[in-house]
């Protein structure tokens, strides 16, 4: 027997016409590419969005399935693209302007995209490119300067498209399983492969990271949304923002340390997200320039690549801002897990508490995980017992875009996530590795994740990526690229070798180290051990 419950499509229209009804006031706030800040309201948004959704039907022939092409930074025009696009029943596919030529080349013409949208100052990037794409019709520009030229082919700028179009729109019905939005994987680990959200994924991901055991997030909240738009479609707060009615800060290409804590103070933003070596760079640069009055940001939420308990140590310590750890792929949405103290935490040490939030942390609502043993047993609870993660849930991936391969799902159903790792009995995750991380020397595996983490909370040591090199006893062996926080006071190996016996057995601990000036990092800002390990190769890592 069916419920008798209405049948309302959880649509990302469904999104925009909540907060033009709730909070039409509040603010989305955007510090454009040439430096000048943008505000307006959420009512102002929702207009403008039906004015870009009658342009894609008008002027730009878009219909239901067409592929549409993002390539821009983090701002109101973008946020207005997330709505008008999937609007209309359209894919909004979002580029990440950080990958190579080659890869973005393939991913356009992989996805189809039938018009793209481009910010001015990304522009040369596409130039180089666009003789090769196979499918644009069409470059619309967005934030053009003064004087601007370009030798693409059918362009037109995003006011102009948009200015002359009504604001207002009868949006059409939509499923809740239609295409909403399409993000291709970064590549680390081959040639990016697509992800393609559904409006009902989107919006049971948005709704859930608001919740308190995720974000927590309300509309007494100022949210500076440093994750970009053009990856992981920012971890959903474009939509998660609009929900609780949190007042939303765009950085766009400003994102240097100096440029965050601006805006920080600025617009008295006291949440934020962002992979960890944003915050490491901010955390660093507040302590050679401390703030002259306390910043308002009382939390920073973190995934992408591990959060270390040191860094959260520090920032809570120094100024007292506490750091959230979260765990997610682009094929999971993007975020699956939080790390949060639960009450029964309350009373353990602070080195105790540290340790819990310094893990993955435990699945959302609507997201299952387990790990699965190399023996293809599942795993036990006991926070040790490693094996792969898979995961599956109300946003997780089935399948990627115009792919059979089934190399990633299990039979029965779930995604094998290609981290390692171990979930203790109150159901906290947490990642020792990659699988192509792991380092298997003698017949034991060696987390580089662990390793890194320890060296990272040596005082002089900025950065630290651990690879598994090859040797003819115990098969590969751990070597350790650090970064020195000051270039003048080396370490010798022999003091790294100490100070890591504090924590782990010997086999465990690296014979080589090498001091290299920064650690090479992917189009998302994580640590890069494609690069590292070719690096090695080429002899280049010398002690
Ligand atoms: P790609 O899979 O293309 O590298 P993603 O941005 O989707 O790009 O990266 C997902 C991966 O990032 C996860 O599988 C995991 O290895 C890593 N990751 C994400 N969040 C964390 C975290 N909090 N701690 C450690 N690793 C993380």
């Amino acid at each position: 027997m069916n419920g008798l419950i209405m049948d309302y499509p959880l649509t990302t229209n469904t999104i925009l016409n909540y907060a033009k009804s709730a909070f039409p006031d509040k603010k989305l706030i955007s510090h454009l590419p040439n430096g000048t800040r943008h505000e307006y309201t959420y009512g102002a948004l929702e207009r403008r969005c039906c004015q870009l959704a009658n342009a894609l039907k008008n002027k730009l022939g878009i219909t239901k399935g067409d592929m549409i092409g993002t390539f821009a930074w983090n701002h109101y025009q973008h946020v207005e693209l997330y709505y008008g696009i999937p609007g209309i029943g359209a894919i909004c596919h979002t580029i990440n302007i950080r990958l190579s030529s080659q890869q973005t080349e393939f991913i356009i013409n992989h996805s189809e995209d039938k018009v793209i949208f481009v910010d001015a100052t990304l522009v040369p990037l596409l130039e180089k490119i666009a003789p090769k794409l196979e499918t644009v019709e069409k470059y619309i520009i967005i934030n053009a300067h003064d004087g601007f030229t370009t030798s693409l082919l059918n362009t037109i700028h995003y006011e102009k498209l948009i200015e002359d179009q009504l604001d207002t729109i009868q949006w059409p019905k939509l499923n809740e399983n239609d295409a909403c939005g399409m993000c291709y994987t970064s590549g680390t680990t081959g040639m990016p492969k697509g992800v393609l959200y559904s409006h009902r994924s989107t919006y049971l991901h948005a709704m859930t990271i608001l919740s308190p055991n995720a974000g927590n997030y309300s509309n007494d909240d100022i949210i500076l949304l440093i994750v970009p738009q053009f990856h992981v479609m920012a971890w959903g707060f474009p939509y998660m923002c609009l929900l609780t009615g949190s007042d939303m800060v765009m950085p766009s290409l400003h994102l240097q340390p100096e440029a965050i804590i601006r805006i920080l103070e600025l617009e008295k933003v006291n949440k934020a997200n962002g992979v960890p070596s944003i915050w490491m760079g901010v955390y660093e640069e507040l302590k050679k320039n401390p703030p002259k009055k306390k910043l308002a940001l009382e939390e920073y939420l973190v995934g992408g690549s591990a959060l270390t308990a040191s860094l959260v140590e520090n920032f809570e310590k120094d100024f007292g801002i506490k750091g959230v750890q979260a765990w997610g792929m682009t094929e999971t949405s993007p975020l699956g897990t939080a790390s949060r103290l639960q009450k029964k935490h309350k009373d353990l040490t602070l080195k105790e508490q540290l340790k819990i939030r310094a893990k993955q942390g435990i699945e959302f609502p609507g997201i299952e995980m387990r790990v699965v043993g190399d023996n293809g047993q599942i795993a036990p609870r006991d926070g040790r017992t490693m094996g792969e993660l898979q995961v599956k849930g109300a946003w997780v991936i089935k399948s990627y875009f115009k792919t059979n391969n089934r190399d990633n799902f299990t039979d029965d159903g779930w995604f094998r996530t290609g981290d390692v790792s171990t979930i203790d009995a109150d159901g906290y995750m947490e990642i020792t590795d990659r699988t192509k991380d792991l380092i298997k020397s003698g017949g034991e595996w060696i987390s580089s994740v662990a390793l890194e983490s320890a060296l990272m909370a040596h005082p002089n040591i900025k950065e630290a990526a651990v690879i598994a090199v090859p040797d003819k006893k115990w098969a590969e062996r751990p070597l350790a690229t650090i970064v020195l926080t000051d270039i003048n006071k080396p370490i010798s190996k022999e003091e790294l070798k100490k100070y890591l016996s504090k924590d782990f057995a010997n086999y465990q601990i690296p014979d080589y180290y090498v001091t290299i000036s920064q650690v090479p990092k992917t189009s998302v800002g994580k640590f890069d051990k494609k690069e590292i390990r070719k690096l090695y190769a080429e002899g280049k890592l010398k002690q």
